[in-house]
């Protein structure tokens, strides 16, 4: 499977023998693939499409396979075909995390990054993004991560190869930043140079080599700090860091190589900048006035607000350098940040759920599907923020977001409706990924779920 949209692996000139070898294989894996795929279905008390319809009542999906082959009426199912059967369960597309960081676990990720090998990140982060998986959300969009190298797009390739099983991939190798920024760590002095959690980028020639070298390593997403951040130290979100070059440059970039850019934006100038220059996604978008809410609407860009992190660390607090000022600005500006944010809803901006948590224990990323309904969402608009909307920001429309046929069956389900309560997301009873189960409530008899190899 390939759902990356990037090519597989090409293999080289091989030795004869090697060939016969291979080809051998490639006989002995065909053949069990030649046979008729297995036809699941499988039922529950209701199912939300991601489309926004009404809920449909007493349906089952057909699963041929790793897809979805029809949505039909319950009826008695016909010899051979394997049923599950969720009871009064409600059945909705897989979640997607449109904005996250699985290999950043604890509010000292500054410092993690330096005291965690690559390959200690690339196992913690598998079992994060497993554990994710679990919790119901089928694909992640990684906003760039906590490493200097790329354990999380190894991480991706360990699951795409089938060592694993484990949620679909996409996203940033790092995020970029300028010296001082958001990616820079600015808490040492002056004679101590570390490796940085992010990758810093100053000028347009380094921001060329940047997007080049990030795209050569499998990034198929570039994300920018275009603006201070609210985590890290040293840097105020209100600021803009990258010069109108820079951008210009990154967008340009990437574009060659038909990547996307998203823009990690606080203040409303950075927000405008970023728009113009072409980015397909504003992440947060903190202080956004009327003219960048329009600006979105204008150039058709996404808004993925991560907005339930802010009430997170209000609540919960942290003795950490790096999240101490994200408790205090959250504090005094996460009111003002949900009324801009009920604002783009209102206006119809496309706004998609991104949690940017990861590493954290997932049950708490809901918390961002029940933050859009606090926003002004209805509970079936969050489901499509965290579900339709996600999918089209990533340009996986085709594949995953929605239950219909054709799509690939990435399928959850809850034990109550969603749509009376939203929480009810954050306890997900049954998770299926392209057609196998990897989580079924006690009593269902599925084949195995596992998370080992395929
Ligand atoms: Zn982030």
């Amino acid at each position: 499977m390939n759902d990356t949209g990037r090519p597989s692996g090409a293999t080289g000139t091989q030795h004869p023998r090697a060939a016969l070898i291979t080809g051998f294989l490639l006989w002995a894996l065909a053949a069990p693939l030649a046979a008729e795929p297995e036809r699941v279905v499988l039922r529950g008390a209701r199912l939300i499409d991601g489309r926004g319809d009404a809920p449909l009542a007493g349906v089952s999906l057909v699963i041929e396979g790793e897809r979805i082959v029809s949505v039909r009426k319950t009826t008695a199912a016909s010899a051979g075909t394997r049923v599950i059967d969720l009871g009064g369960a409600t059945l909705l597309p897989g979640l997607i995390d449109a904005h996250t960081h699985p290999l950043i676990s604890t509010d000292s990720y500054q410092i993690d990054q330096l005291r965690w090998s690559s390959a200690y990140k690339a196992l913690k982060g598998l079992k994060a993004v497993q554990d994710n998986l679990l919790a119901g959300w089928t694909t992640l969009r990684i906003a760039g991560d906590a490493d200097r190298y790329y354990a999380h797009l190894d991480i991706r390739r360990a699951i795409d190869e089938g060592m694993f099983v484990g949620p679909r991939i996409t996203g940033a190798g790092h995020y970029l930043s300028v010296t001082g920024g958001g990616g820079d760590i600015n808490f040492l002095p002056s004679e101590l140079r570390v490796p940085t959690d992010g990758k810093v980028v100053d000028g347009v020639d380094e921001m060329r080599r940047a997007v080049r070298e990030e795209i050569k390593y499998g990034s198929d997403w570039i994300k920018l700090l275009v603006t201070g951040a609210f985590m890290s130290t040293g840097d105020r979100p209100e600021d803009v860091h990258m010069s109108p070059e820079e951008l210009r440059v990154a967008v340009e970039e990437a574009a060659r190589r038909g990547v996307p850019v998203m823009a990690h934006a606080h203040g409303t100038e950075g927000i405008k900048q970023a728009i113009r220059a072409g980015v397909r996604s504003i992440e947060h978008g903190t202080f956004m006035d009327d003219e960048a809410i329009d600006l979105m609407i204008e150039h058709d860009v996404f808004l993925v607000p991560t907005v339930y992190i802010g009430e997170y660390y209000i609540e919960k607090g942290s003795d950490s350098e790096e999240m101490e000022k994200m408790v205090e600005l959250s504090k005094s500006t996460q009111a003002d940040f949900e009324l801009r944010v009920a604002e783009a809803v209102r206006r119809g901006v496309k706004v998609a759920v991104g949690t940017d948590f990861g590493g954290y224990p997932p049950r708490i990323n809901a918390g961002e599907i029940s933050a859009m309904v606090r926003v002004g969402m209805t509970p079936m608009q969050a489901i499509q923020a965290a579900t339709r909307v996600g999918a089209e920001l990533l340009g996986w429309e085709d594949r995953v977001g929605t239950l219909e046929p054709g799509k690939l069956a990435d399928v959850i389900a809850v034990a109550g409706n969603p749509l009376d309560d939203v929480s009810e997301l954050e306890d997900v009873i049954f998770v299926m990924i392209g057609g196998r189960v990897v989580k079924a409530p006690d009593g269902v008899s599925v084949a195995g779920p596992t998370m080992g190899p395929r």
